[in-house]
């Protein structure tokens, strides 16, 4: 399986090519140049699987250039009991009716970004060592990505970790996660400003060919393909275990800022999972609620971002969006690169005539969830279950209320654990979330932190003093 740019600009890669490097050399996003399809049969021969052996057999359908044995040992390592709270790794919670919360926040940092990033943090030790060759990860976070990255990477061979988060943006909790590692290999920068200019310097960084090849840059944001790839798992684990038999339709309702987790669910609906509605809910800040409403794409500036209380989906330009619009256009890489640059010139573009596509034919839905929304989701869910739910998850709870179907399963994912946004619990519940015992200690751990200004060339002199080379 080769991969290519959603540009068209890129030769086509293996897996472990395409591993190690960040947006393609024409600014597009890698893709697999075809999807592979899923029987039905297949499908109900994975029902027995444990999550580490479904692992292997969905990711072994992308990466067809690590032996199968080691591929096995990879994600046997990644979804170990002991990394995972759950002997499921991904316990599936009924809620109420035919809703269910599909848990995603049972690893290390109590957040789903560490589904992915786990295994990714096993595959590029694998392939560092295979190549003898080093590599420095310069990443954005707005929260749950740094930690998740940091934790997989902590203390691995030949990586070094510079994660730029916005100073001040995150949540008492996150900050205590990722500035208390005291790992040599692991850099805490935070950046005077909201997270899209901390992404906004690490594309700089990325878009500087020369400093990137000296410094070996690598990336593990969201654009990452093996951190996509990861994730389509889960949709196809969360599927097995909300049905009982061939063709049986289930819906997923997901919080989404950068499109990461929700395209992982549209690439699995494509790959044949028997998925009715994807339901894609937002924050405040709507992007992507309003394109598929209206048709039309129109990212923020940071100045219009705001900040909300699910902070990991404020996020004004959708980074993964560039994947799913390659499929909309008919996987034509040169009315992306179009649609881009009108993007980069215009600020907008306007796919309004696809729209009649966009429920019909991918089966996505999206709304809305607003800070009272989220308070009253955490109220009532606690006061009618007991369950307290973060409130990402609380987002997408609310829209997915909206659009339940008597007949079908519908899966919220639930992107963190309640814990990491206390504040927020307690201002909807009064009721104080319940600490990991492991946690117990994080808030008095000592901090590790570099404060610096919005500037690239700060991030540049940073990283040419402590890269791994
Ligand atoms: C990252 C994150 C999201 C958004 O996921 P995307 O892949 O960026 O759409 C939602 N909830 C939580 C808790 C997150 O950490």
């Amino acid at each position: 399986m080769k991969y290519r740019s959603t540009r068209g600009g890129m030769n086509p890669l293996p897996f472990s090519d395409i591993l190690l490097e960040g947006l393609a050399p024409d600014g597009g996003l890698a893709l697999p140049e075809t999807l592979p399809q899923v029987s039905a049969e297949q499908l109900e021969a994975w029902r027995a699987l444990d999550y580490a052996s479904l692992a292997a057999e969905v990711l072994g359908l992308f990466i067809d250039d690590i032996p199968r044995e080691d591929l096995n040992r990879l994600t046997q390592a990644a979804y170990a009991p002991g990394i995972f709270d759950s002997p499921d790794v991904v316990p599936l919670k009924p809620l109420y009716g035919k809703t269910s919360l599909l848990g995603l926040s049972q690893g290390p940092t109590l957040a789903f970004k560490d589904m992915a990033m786990q295994f990714l943090g096993q595959v590029f030790e694998y392939v560092l060592a295979k190549r003898g060759t080093t590599l420095n990860i310069v990443g954005a976070t707005s929260g749950d990505t740094g930690s998740a990255a940091e934790y997989a990477l902590r203390g691995k061979k030949g990586v070094a970790v510079f994660m730029l988060s916005p100073h001040g943006r995150m949540s008492d909790f996150q900050r205590a996660q990722m500035y208390s590692l005291q790992d040599a290999n692991i850099h805490n920068l935070a950046v005077k400003g909201v997270f899209d200019e901390c992404q906004d310097i690490v594309k700089a960084l990325a878009g500087d060919l020369e400093f990137k090849a000296a410094y070996r840059l690598g990336a593990v944001n969201s654009i990452n393909w093996a951190r996509i790839a990861a994730q389509i798992v889960y949709y196809f684990w969360g599927w097995l275990r909300a049905t009982t038999g061939p063709g049986q339709q289930v819906s997923f309702a997901v919080p989404t800022g950068n499109f990461g987790n929700i395209l992982s669910g549209h690439l699995a609906r494509e790959m044949g999972l028997p998925i009715a509605k994807l339901v894609l809910a937002t924050n405040e800040n709507n992007v992507l609620e309003e394109f598929f409403r209206t048709g039309v794409y129109r990212p923020r500036s940071a100045a219009q971002t705001h900040a909300t209380s699910s902070p990991s989906m404020d996020i004004s330009r959708a980074s993964n969006f560039e994947r799913f619009v390659f499929d909309l256009v008919g996987r034509d890489a040169g009315k992306v690169a179009q649609l881009w640059k009108q993007l980069e010139q215009q600020g907008e573009f306007d796919l309004s005539e696809l729209k009649p596509q966009f429920e019909s034919r991918y089966g996505f839905i999206a709304g809305i969830s607003t800070h009272q929304d989220r308070l009253k989701t955490i109220r009532s869910v606690y006061d009618d279950t007991g369950v307290l739910i973060d409130p990402h998850t609380a987002d997408a709870v609310k829209v997915a209320a909206e659009h339940a179907d008597p007949d079908t399963p519908m899966l919220v994912l639930e992107t963190a654990l309640p814990v990491k946004f206390a504040d927020t619990i307690r201002e909807a519940t009064g009721q104080i979330a319940p600490v990991p015992e492991h946690l117990q200690d994080l808030p008095g751990l000592p901090q590790r932190v570099q404060v610096m200004a919005c500037d690239a060339g700060l991030v540049k002199d940073y990283i040419r003093q402590h890269a791994e080379l």
